[in-house]
């Protein structure tokens, strides 16, 4: 008798946007010549400071065990920033530290979910949503944008989620770098108080909005929704810290505390170094606005660069370094099942240019492009775009 694995191994498949960049980044590694937009990650190197609090961290002998939601001055520093940020208090006790924001939407998900659960989940979507509710034998609810990128409450109910447990609403969006403004956060508040759920804002890209008004998060707009609300954000993105792997947590006390169990039995605290590195960066302000503006510059030369480009169409993003590029008119209808898969490997194989599938964010026929690459780069890939279009048979 062989013993198979359980129900999970055989539905979760791998996280294709982790997995198409390492396979990117082999290929550079052994010598090819490839312009990588796979990546969800900044280039730029981590703040020096938080670099030296890492050594100092090592040699001071911070290498042992902390409280499993985090060290106090960590989640204390949290606690003051959101509380300056949003103007909404926010104490030490309501901030979990885990290992980046995907840990702590993992967290919340499978404290707020019972089994069968529905999750509404914004469609295109970052890939990690639907595994997870899947992981937690949750049920997804996807909810299609009827113009745009975005979600209106109309949108929210036509598809069925008020039946929903929880309500994941990212802003900025991976993988459109739609940003939710005031007004529209507003509308979502309200359709939100008519029903009975739990709201995941995943705010990861908080820092990264190149608009006049920047980011708005939702407890702002609906500080009565608050007891509702698990914000999530972290360093990866705003610090350039993604392999420190810091995210953090904020919501009422016993959903924090009930995320703090299921941690301590799971991975234990965040690595203590990183944590003692994580208070350091709270004074890097200055350098999250520098590479604010780099982002910014790139996002403006990669859109007057792809606005030559014949065969597709896409929205400027608003936020975020993503650009969703809409590549479905190269496509043969009758091969639309395949859709871009087949577009991003006639780019890799014959332009050496690497992107991700919009199927993997459920949005078919388009192609996402990370603009956290030099300007230079993203130059010479739109030309390589270009040529790649012109060659692809359909
Ligand atoms: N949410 C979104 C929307 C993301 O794009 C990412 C990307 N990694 C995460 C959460 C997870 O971030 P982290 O690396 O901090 O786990
Ligand atoms: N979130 C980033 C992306 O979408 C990093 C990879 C991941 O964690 O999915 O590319």
């Amino acid at each position: 008798m062989s013993l198979r694995l359980g129900w999970l191994a055989e539905v979760l498949g791998d996280s294709p946007t982790l997995n198409l960049s390492s396979q990117a980044q082999a290929l550079i590694k052994a010598g090819e010549p490839v312009i990588n937009l796979t990546a969800g990650e900044p280039d730029f190197p981590t703040p020096d400071p938080v670099l030296a609090a890492a050594r100092a961290a090592l040699a001071d002998g911070h290498i042992r065990y902390t409280a499993s939601a985090g060290i106090p001055e960590l989640r204390e520093k949290v606690a003051a920033y959101y509380t300056a940020a949003s103007g909404l208090p926010y104490a030490a006790n309501e901030v979990i530290v885990s290992n980046g924001a995907k840990q702590v939407l993992f967290n919340a998900l499978s404290v707020l979910l019972n089994e069968g659960d529905r999750v509404a989940i914004p469609v295109p979507y970052w890939v990690s949503y639907p595994a997870q509710v899947t992981a937690l034998r949750g049920k997804v609810i996807e909810v299609a944008p009827s113009r745009g990128w975005k979600v209106t409450p109309e949108d929210l109910e036509r598809s069925g989620a008020r039946e929903a447990r929880a309500l994941i609403l990212n802003s900025p969006v991976n993988p459109t770098g739609a940003v939710y403004d005031r007004a529209e956060l507003a509308a979502i508040a309200e359709w939100c108080r008519s029903g009975d759920f739990f709201i995941l804002a995943d705010e990861i890209y908080e820092d990264l909005v190149y608009t006049g008004a920047g980011h708005v998060s939702l407890v702002q707009v609906a500080p009565d929704l608050r007891h509702r609300i698990v914000r999530i954000s972290g360093l990866s993105k705003s610090y350039a810290m993604t392999g420190w792997r810091v995210g953090f947590g904020l919501a009422d006390k016993p959903t924090i505390d009930a995320m703090t169990r299921l941690q301590s039995h799971s991975t234990s605290n965040v690595c203590t170094i990183a944590q003692k590195a994580a208070l350091a960066a709270f004074d890097c302000r200055p350098q999250v606005a520098e590479m604010r503006q780099a982002f910014h510059r790139r996002r403006d030369a990669l859109v007057a660069a792809l606005a030559g480009v014949g065969g597709v169409r896409f929205a400027v993003p608003d936020g975020a370094f993503y650009l969703m590029l809409d590549c479905s008119e190269v496509i043969d209808p009758a091969r639309r099942r395949e859709g871009c898969w087949r577009l991003a490997s006639h780019l890799l194989e014959k332009q050496k240019l690497a992107t991700i599938p919009g199927e993997a964010f459920g949005a078919p026929g388009c192609l996402r492009i990370s603009f956290a690459r030099s300007e230079a780069e993203l130059r010479e890939a739109v030309a390589r775009l270009r040529v790649g279009l012109r060659g692809f048979p359909g």
